[in-house]
């Protein structure tokens, strides 16, 4: 039977709780079932799902010496090949963790422009960062990537493992695995995508709407020159749409048409499937052959409920689905881990503030709904209705002026994201560019995952705090303000040149300072 329990909220303190764990890497243990016999606990965090999400909060809250267990349910990595675009935002995540060179090495660099409702033009001028392109990625290489760099960092991946039920109480999550295995830990976070088990057995609600239309999308070769494609593409101009065949390069081009009921549901699609629709949408299937990989989605859109029952949380896929329009899934869903690791980790750890961990909900769940709304947008700028393509018509015009291009694109790569931390200056709650400091690089000096006091005035100190905020006075800064307080996701906690107040946000971020 696998049943859950909603405890209240848990103590924010976990330090007597942290005390009484076993130390050192844990053994994984296998436990009796029955009764009111809890399992050992084997790890402070067990994480369901080894995907993107999954692997990135690993290792984030490795960064804090949090032991972490990741169950995933498949036995192999996926080998499911997908081009995914990781963003600009994703792109910083990775510089400020060391992570960036190693991941640019197996993606294709592309500009940043044309990404909302795939309305062709330019590059915006004057996007604010040092990494404002797209990466071309297959998402199996980034998933190794992460994965790998969780394991590096000391965090336990075991595979073939389902999670089927857990049980909460006040000090901590007992999980059940489809063997019957029981694993227990202070908290679970589930990561295990769209169709998660953990969400559903939280009986946290998803609501939002089903899908409605099918998209067929695949990578594959063409028999025919590109420019009796291109030519085609103007004949059919913006009727059909979501339709195009885009070159990748080395041949490659990737085929997005509308499935329209063509194949079962249920299976993968063919390359007869998408012969037949080209020629449906096309008069022609453009001699298409060799597939790297074909696939079918959904427009499905929903929202969870609630990011945190007592002590399990949700992030990526698990809380939020939308249609692929614009590439944001993935990017959300690390952007998510990045927002939560060192959250969590500061519960476990014991100095974190008594709402830090709710922060969590409070900044993401507006963050994924505004996703979800401009995929909706997209959506309809996509259909072929004589309505939705005069609004497509008109934004294609309106985004001749580069700051409606600009906006747009800082929308759908995340760097436009700004967390609600009061009122102040507007780069408050927004994350800082990677800017040049004396020692070389903001970014170089977050790869630790701590707070960092940025300091241009000499005066200031965060001494109280410093075995969780670095410290640098750099008169040099290339910062239009005196002082900045960084959280270790990179966001502007605190702008200001007086102590006693940073004292104050240093507290409301970063708890009581050490004795
Ligand atoms: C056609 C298409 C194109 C896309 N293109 C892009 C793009 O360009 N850019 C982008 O950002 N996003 C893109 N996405 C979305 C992206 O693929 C997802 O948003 C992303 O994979 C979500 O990551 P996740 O780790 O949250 O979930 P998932 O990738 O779904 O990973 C969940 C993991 O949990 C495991 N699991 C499930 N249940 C259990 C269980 N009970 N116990 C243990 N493990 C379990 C699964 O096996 C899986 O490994 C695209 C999606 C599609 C369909």
């Amino acid at each position: 039977m696998h049943s859950q329990q909603v405890t209240a909220e848990p103590p924010s303190d976990d330090r007597a709780g942290r005390d009484s764990t076993v130390g050192g890497v844990p053994e994984v243990l296998r436990s009796p079932v029955s009764g009111a016999d809890r399992a050992p606990l084997v790890s402070d965090v067990i994480i369901a799902g080894c995907g993107p999400t999954g692997a990135m909060l690993a290792a984030e809250l490795r960064l804090h010496d949090v032991r972490v267990l990741v169950l995933e349910k498949e036995t192999e990595p996926a080998s499911f090949v997908r081009i995914v675009g990781l963003h600009i935002r994703s792109l910083e995540l990775m510089a400020m963790r060391g992570l960036l060179e190693r991941v640019v090495r197996y993606g294709r660099r592309r500009p940043a422009g044309g990404l909302f409702a795939a309305i062709p033009k330019p590059v915006p001028k004057g996007l604010d960062s040092a990494y404002a392109y797209l990466l071309g990625i297959p998402q199996p290489v980034i998933e190794r990537l992460l994965e790998e760099h969780a394991i590096e960092r000391g965090a336990q991946v075991r595979r073939g493992c389902a999670v089927v039920g857990f049980k909460q109480d006040e000090e901590g999550v007992t999980v059940e695995l489809a063997d019957g295995e029981q694993l227990r830990s202070r908290y679970l976070v589930g990561c295990d995508g769209g169709r998660s088990t953990v969400r559903k057995l939280l009986g946290v609600g998803f609501p939002g709407e089903p899908s409605r239309t099918e998209t067929l999308m695949g990578e594959m070769e063409v028999g025919v020159p590109q420019e009796e494609i291109a030519a085609k593409m103007t004949e059919i101009g913006q009727i059909h749409q979501p339709f195009w065949l885009r070159p990748f390069g080395g041949g490659i081009y990737s085929v997005v048409v509308p499935a329209a009921g063509v194949g079962d549901r249920g299976k993968p699609p063919t390359l007869e499937d998408f012969r037949q629709r080209l020629r449906a949408v096309a008069g022609t299937d453009f001699g298409v052959h060799s597939p790297r990989w074909l696939s079918r989605f959904g427009d499905a859109t929903r929202l969870a409920e609630r990011y945190r029952v007592g002590r399990v949380l949700l992030a990526g896929d698990a809380a939020h689905i939308h249609p692929p329009i614009g590439g944001q899934g993935l990017n959300l869903g690390v952007q998510d881990a990045f927002n939560l690791g060192w959250k969590l980790a500061a519960q476990i750890r014991g100095w974190a503030p008594e709402t830090l961990l709710d922060t969590y909900q409070a900044e993401r769940h507006p963050v994924a709904g505004d996703v979800l709304d401009n995929t909706r947008a997209q959506t309809e700028l996509l259909s072929a209705g004589p309505g939705p393509q005069a609004v497509r018509r008109l934004l294609t015009e309106l985004m001749d002026f580069d700051e409606v291009n600009r906006y747009l694109i800082e929308k759908i790569t995340a760097i436009g994201v700004r967390y609600d931390f009061g009122e102040g200056p507007d780069l408050l709650g927004r994350r800082l560019r990677d800017i040049d400091v004396e020692q070389g690089h903001l970014y170089g000096l977050l790869h630790r995952g701590r707070g960092l006091l940025l300091d241009r005035t000499g005066r200031l100190t965060a001494g109280a705090w410093s075995d969780r905020v670095d410290y640098l006075a750099d008169p040099t800064a290339e910062l239009d303000v005196p002082c900045v307080l960084l959280r270790p996701d990179g966001h502007v906690a605190w702008i200001g040149d007086d102590q006693q107040d940073l004292d104050g946000h240093l507290s409301r971020w970063f708890g009581e300072p050490a004795d």
